[in-house]
């Protein structure tokens, strides 16, 4: 059949088939969760390539994060039998990445240009405002930072937006001003934010037709998962895409020397590429950066013509873990009703737990990991979820001292330390030198006595020459600074341009690969040096993590021989959260309810299954807020193949408070007897009965009154759960400990030191205890003491 030969439909339901094999120009694959809406892209496309219909080359992919993206072109070769070079499957970002690194000179930036992450954003933005008078308007960098990324996201930039803004509204003037800051600083620093990326591309397709041909022209097949969640932005440029390319553009690649005549139709243009996207309404869950559910509804308005494609069989999930997904989506009314079966059988129970407190919670998770590992489920095969990055903490104390071996998925956060963003700001300085922000950030950056006055002053200089601050630097002995500093700023910017000469590939040298220039960057700052040989016991871990630094520039080399440093900075601001999973360790990941997106483990425990975390307390009062929420904890629930734990705590410390936590109103529609209670909300609490009544109340008045709770359960004499939300960690970090030692340990009892392991604050106790067994322990914060 069409959709290359049988061997990649085996194992297809008739559905799937038919989404893989048909043959038009827009498609739309709608399906709940775990139906196979990314394996029929996966197959889909190897379907184009294998009976060749298309090349490699044609095919542009579009998934949620960079490692889904490896996911499917490994699958994708795995079912071929072959590489596919030249086969586009990556995020929005990342294909506009490298469309903006080849056609940004277009429009005034270079190929080398920076992408701000959310983190420089901040940066600049503090300092717009700081400068500005704007902060008694209440705009912090943050606010002003999110409401630009939103008109972007709608495609409206600083122009468009000032042309409509209300010209009486002083708050809005103030904005305005922030956003012409914001930009004009973007522009002269050569550096795109993160909205730009997608935004830039779309004004790029649109004002330069020849160039958007050429694109339109060589990405015949189209295909983007997670479609629900697109935002207009990337929808206009799934439009720009799409378009046909008229004639008179035609001749004109032709006379290019393009490929055209096998494309070209007999009126002489080249119809629009076939677009096929694949989504669930029910998992939109972005809508906070400004995803539109209605791309997807309104899909075969916009595409008229579209075919449809709906898929019913859940694959991944037992039937009890199905229904009870179900059960909970189907409260949200304006959607389309599914039905979502499977044939796998009922499989266990969903387990439910109420702790005491997070640590509670947390240390019923690990106790669960445990025996799961033990039954022989892989730590890879389990995940634990939460909604917010503050919870972490609480597991990740108990997952030390319980040593279960854990990872947190998301997060940049490797990337956002100071100590990091130090680092690659050498890098950035090198790579491009117009980007102010990371010359300012290294200019004194290990201390060299240049203080603010210094600043300032070559700040005004360069404005007043009309140079860069770069350039700045290097008249910095025309300035008539002190002699001292008139060194230090020419050494710096000598180590500069020595650097960037060892990436000039005119240098007789040769070009040096990326950790060549990082390690030269370290050691001629003194950066590494000046960490090393501090006295601050922090500095130490910010070493290592710099060496990490190097050790991950080492890794790049290795996988991309002759990638360049602008490669390097390209991957390292595209790493996206799920992009840290690694299927080879045996770790259990921990993520946000956003980064589960897509994924899915044998096991999975969904924590903090509270009032005010889920729904979330900023989102209970926006319009949709409870839906989209609602949809958030569907997507966590769906992604558990055979296991899912469903977790809470009575009370949780959170910003220094602890607080009384109420079951969330989304337990409630979950059919009861599809839960076993491990230990239910009523029998946590065996006092008076608040949390047993909160949960059975009708949900109008559900939860109310919660202040009253708060305030009676905290004036309770201390039970034990409070005593432990309110116990500090403690820092054991000075204790000495040897083979042979006795030590008492706070839950554990006595137990004899067998071996200590590791350095520093990673020093580990293996102790054996008398009645509770063997247990690794985290010395700095275990609670032991020595007898
Ligand atoms: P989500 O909405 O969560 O993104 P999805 O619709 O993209 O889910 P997939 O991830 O493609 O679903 O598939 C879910 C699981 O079911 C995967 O493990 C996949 O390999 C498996 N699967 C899909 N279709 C079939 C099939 N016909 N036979 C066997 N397994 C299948
Ligand atoms: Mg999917």
């Amino acid at each position: 059949p069409r959709g290359g030969d049988e061997s990649l439909l085996e194992g297809l339901n008739p559905q799937q088939r038919e989404a893989v094999t048909y043959r038009g120009p827009a498609l739309l694959i709608v399906a709940g969760a775990g139906s196979g809406k990314t394996r029929v892209l996966t197959h889909r496309i190897a379907g184009l390539i294998g009976s060749r219909e298309a090349w490699p080359s044609q095919i542009l992919a579009i998934t949620f994060t960079n490692k889904a993206a490896s996911e499917m072109r490994e699958r994708v070769e795995g079912l071929l039998g072959q590489a596919s070079e030249g086969m586009w499957i990556s995020t929005f970002h990342s294909a506009c990445v490298r469309i903006l690194r080849r056609e940004a000179k277009q429009f005034g930036f270079t190929e080398n240009f920076t992408i701000y992450d959310s983190g420089d954003t901040r940066a600049l933005l503090k300092r717009i405002i700081k400068e500005s008078e704007a902060d008694t308007f209440g705009f912090t960098p943050a606010s002003a930072g999110a409401k630009i990324s939103k008109l972007k996201n709608e495609l409206e930039d600083y122009e468009s937006y000032a042309r409509s803004a209300n010209r009486d509204d002083p708050a809005e003037q103030v904005f305005l001003q922030i956003f012409r800051e914001y930009t004009r600083a973007l522009r002269s620093a050569n550096a795109f934010d993160f909205d730009d990326l997608i935004a830039q591309t779309v004004y790029l397709f649109r004002a330069f037709p020849r160039v958007a041909a050429n694109y339109q022209r060589r990405f015949r097949h189209i295909l983007v998962d997670e479609y629900q969640d697109t935002n207009h932005a990337q929808y206009s440029l799934i439009r720009e895409l799409t378009k046909p390319v008229p004639a008179h553009l035609v001749a004109e690649l032709k006379a290019d020397g393009l490929y055209v005549d096998g494309l070209t139709e007999p009126s002489g243009e080249i119809p629009g590429a076939s677009l096929t996207v694949v989504g669930d309404s029910d998992q939109s869950i972005y809508a906070f950066r400004g995803a539109d559910i209605r791309n997807i509804t309104e899909f075969e308005h916009d595409f008229p013509g579209a075919r449809v494609v709906l898929l019913e069989q859940n694959y991944r999930s037992t039937q009890n873990i199905l229904s009870a997904a179900n059960a909970v989506i189907s409260n949200n009314f304006d959607r389309k009703a599914k039905n979502l079966w499977t044939d796998s059988g009922d499989g266990e129970k969903i387990v439910g737990y109420t702790g005491y407190s997070g640590h509670d919670e947390a240390q019923f998770v690990a106790d669960e990991i445990d025996a799961l590992r033990r039954a022989g489920v892989p730590y890879n095969n389990m995940a634990v979820f939460y909604r917010t990055n503050s919870q972490t903490r609480a597991l990740e104390e108990i997952f030390i001292r319980s040593a279960v071996p854990y990872r947190i998925m998301g997060g940049t956060k490797f990337y956002e330390r100071a100590e990091i963003k130090d680092a690659m700001a050498y890098l950035i300085a090198v790579a491009n030198p117009a980007d102010e922000l990371a010359v300012r950030r290294i200019l004194n950056t290990p201390k060299r006595g240049i203080g603010p006055a210094t600043v300032t002053q070559l700040g005004s200089f360069a404005a007043d020459n009309g140079i860069t601050f770069r350039d700045a630097l290097r008249a910095a002995s025309d300035l008539g600074l002190g002699p001292k500093v008139t060194a230090a700023i020419t050494r710096l910017s000598d180590l500069l341009d020595e650097t960037a000469a060892m990436m000039n590939p005119d240098n007789p040298a040769g070009v040096k690969p990326v950790p060549e220039l990082l390690t030269h960057l370290l050691a001629g700052s003194g950066l590494l040096d000046a960490l090393r040989s501090s006295r601050d016991p922090q500095d130490e871990a910010r070493a290592e993590n710099v060496e990490e630094l190097v050790a991950v520039t080492k890794e790049f080399a290795r996988n991309n021989p002759g990638g360049t440093l602008t490669d390097f900075l390209t991957e390292v601001s595209l790493v996206a959260a799920a992009d840290e999973l690694d299927d080879s360790t045996g770790t259990v990941s921990l993520m946000t309810l956003h980064t589960a997106k897509g994924l899915e483990f044998d096991a999975v425990f969904l924590t903090g299954v509270e009032e005010d975390l889920i729904p979330h307390r900023m989102s209970a009062n926006e319009p949709g807020g409870l839906a989209e929420e609602r949809r958030l904890f569907y997507v966590g629930i769906t992604r558990a193949r055979k296991r899912l734990y469903l977790s809470l705590a009575m009370s949780r410390a959170q910003f220094g408070e602890v607080n009384v936590a109420m079951p969330s109103r989304y337990l409630q529609e979950i059919p009861a007897e599809l839960i076993e209670w491990r230990r239910s909300p009523g029998a946590a609490n065996g006092r008076d009965g608040t949390m047993s009544r909160a949960l059975n109340a009708k949900r109008p008045g559900f939860g109310s009154d919660r202040a009253a709770a708060t305030a009676a359960a905290l004036s309770r004499p201390k039970t034990e759960w409070a005593n432990k939300v309110t116990a500090t960690v403690r820092d054991n970090s000075a204790l000495e400990l040897a083979p042979g030692d006795r030590v008492k340990h706070v839950d554990f009892g006595e137990g004899r030191v067998q071996d200590v392991t590791g350095e520093g604050a990673k020093r580990i106790a293996h102790v054996q205890f008398d009645q509770a067994g063997f247990k690794k322990l985290l010395i700095k914060i275990a609670p032991i003491e020595k007898l």
